[in-house]
Parts: C-alpha cells; structure tokens; sequence
C-alpha cells in the first residue's frame, strides 16, 4: 500500500482514453487500495487512476459515505441540470464553474468483477461526471464556463 503521486494537467497521461480492466487480480486490489490512501491524504472526493499515472477504467469517490469503488464505470442515466465551482485534485488550487447534470446514474464493476450500479444527486452527480471524463481523457477546465475568482468562490461557498 502506499500514496502515489498525483499528476498535474500538464502531464500527457491526463489527456488519454483509458483502456478497460479486465483482470480483477491483486494488482488491481493494490491500485484501488493505493488510490484510497492518496485520495485520503489529498482531502479529495474523487480520484481517477489516470490521475496517478494509470491508463485503466477505475475511479474512486468519497462524498463521505466511504469509498466507492468503480471499475469500468458506464454512465446509464443523468437528469437534471446544476451549475457551480468544481475542482481537480489534477488542477491544485483553482475552481471553475461547471454544469452537470443534477442527478447521474452509473454501472460499474467492483473489485472482484460483479456489475452493480450506483446513483446520487448534487455532489455525487457532479463527482461521478468529473471522474467519467477523466477516463475518456477529458478535464473540467476543457468543460468549464470559466475560472472562478477567489471572491465569486467566497461568495458561493457562504451562500450555503
Ligand atoms: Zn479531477
């Protein structure tokens, strides 16, 4: 187990369709356990392997129900619309505003293979769009309206 380095925009691996898991071995139990301690140790919601340097279909999220874990994750269903600041762990101290879907609905493979599906609204909406993108290669600053300003980020963040 271990933290691993978590790339910036800059690097290429972030920018690349990420290839399907297909063997549910110990490897992949130590990459989905490295990227908890990573993601744990960021203080992020989500975390997509190729954040980390890995061009396979994985994410994690933490929306503070615990880790859920996705493998091969496909979007079946969204609904709705939201709009307001998100950011990436890939992308350190900057917030762009961004429009999701309100609600999403996804399935996924967990660790050992089994297809279940997951869904949720707001943050969990928005988390599970952010990490999709990020294995088809694609990052909230290519989706953005703009970046937010510290003050607009102050302003949105009070409002709740
Ligand atoms: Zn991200």
């Amino acid at each position: 187990m271990g933290i691993r380095k978590i790339l910036d925009d800059k690097d290429p691996a972030l920018h690349k369709v990420c290839r399907p898991v297909e063997k549910f071995d110990a490897k992949l139990h130590k990459l989905l356990d490295d990227m908890a301690q990573t993601l744990e140790e960021a203080n992020g919601v989500g975390l997509a392997a190729p954040q980390i340097g890995i061009l396979r279909r994985v994410v994690i999220v933490d929306t503070g129900e615990g880790i859920l874990e996705l493998v091969n994750p496909e979007l079946l269903e969204t609904d709705g619309e939201q709009e307001g600041p998100e950011g990436c762990l890939s992308v350190p101290g900057r917030y762009g505003l961004v429009k999701r879907p309100y609600y999403a609905k996804v399935r996924a493979q967990d660790r050992d293979g089994n297809w279940f599906e997951a869904e949720g609204e707001e943050l969990i909406g928005r988390c599970f769009c952010h990490e999709l993108d990020h294995l088809d290669g694609i990052l909230y600053t290519q989706v953005m309206e703009r970046f937010l300003t510290e003050e607009e980020l102050d302003e949105m963040s009070s409002d709740d």
